[in-house]
């Protein structure tokens, strides 16, 4: 675990990612952001993040086909990954947890509980999940 703790988040919608990069950095997170997969990738050539808030959505990417890779990269193993979606359907939550993802945080984010779901996450692992 980095001191901070360093996130890495994935997410192509503008506004979003600001809004997320505010809410981390303000709880004394230190974060780094890719905008597609491209540019997650080459953040994680060189870092190796305590945790990933991955956008499902992403242009050109099917989201989870990325969780599959970083969950094969034996650089990356026990990150925390955390699947952020719009558009929530019936069946997601299985789904992203199915294909390695640790927690899921369905769009728009609750500004109030949102960094306390990622430091409960961080501090207890996937494990300590209710
Ligand atoms: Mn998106």
């Amino acid at each position: 675990m980095h001191e901070p703790p360093l996130v890495l988040v994935v997410e192509d919608n503008a506004q979003n990612l600001e809004l997320v990069e505010f809410l981390l950095e303000d709880s004394g997170l230190a974060v780094i952001s890719a905008r597609d997969a491209a540019e997650a990738r080459q953040h994680l050539r060189i870092e190796a993040p305590d945790l990933i808030l991955m956008d499902m959505q992403l242009p050109g990417t099917d989201g989870l086909s990325l969780v599959g890779e970083i969950r094969n990269d034996p650089a990356q193993e026990g990150v925390l990954i955390v699947a952020l979606t719009a558009h929530a359907m019936r069946g997601d939550r299985e789904r992203f947890l199915a294909g390695g993802c640790d927690a899921y945080i369905a769009k728009p984010i609750n500004a109030v509980t949102f960094v306390d779901e990622l430091l409960a996450l961080l501090e207890h692992g996937a494990g300590g999940r209710t």
